[in-house]
């Protein structure tokens, strides 16, 4: 259940996205069983359409270890990444991805696409559906409140 104590760290980054009002993504790394990186989605703070919680945490963790190449490092989180951060994902050199809720809008790990499958160049092993109904719960209840607002906006 190793899996799930990290996810639920992946998680905790995706309530404090969800705090500052955005969409809810977190993720974390971890290194021989520790957390090395966290992060959570910062497109509207930063707004960069690149700031996704993985990708700013790939960054982080290769600062952490001074190394781009994240061999034997595992990535959480609690969404399955996009056509971005899943071509970051193996650009590092990671070893394991493992997501909590599927993406249909972005997915890149089979929802829209599957970019992990039969990569000439890195192979990154895939781990899917951890504490799926949290992560998928918390992004849901993040758009209906949108939904909400918009529409109390316009009336
Ligand atoms: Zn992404």
């Amino acid at each position: 259940m190793q899996d799930e104590i990290f996810m639920r760290e992946a998680l905790d980054e995706a309530q404090i996205a969800y705090n500052l009002g955005e969409v809810p993504v977190g993720a974390v790394v971890v290194f021989q069983n520790q957390i090395i990186a966290r992060a959570h989605n910062q497109v509207e703070t930063l707004q960069d359409a690149t700031a996704h919680a993985e990708t700013l945490c790939l960054r982080l963790a290769a600062q952490s270890l001074a190394n781009w190449r994240l061999l034997g490092c595992t990535l959480y989180s609690t969404l399955e990444p996009c056509l971005m951060c899943a071509g970051s994902l193996i650009l590092s050199r990671v070893q394991t991805v493992v997501w909590g809720a599927p993406d249909p809008r972005h997915g890149a790990g089979g929802s829209l696409m599957n970019v992990f499958i039969n990569h000439p160049i890195h192979q990154v092993e895939v781990r899917q559906g951890i504490l799926r109904e949290q992560s998928a719960d918390l992004l849901k209840k993040f758009f209906q409140e949108r939904r909400k607002c918009k529409i109390s906006l316009t009336s």
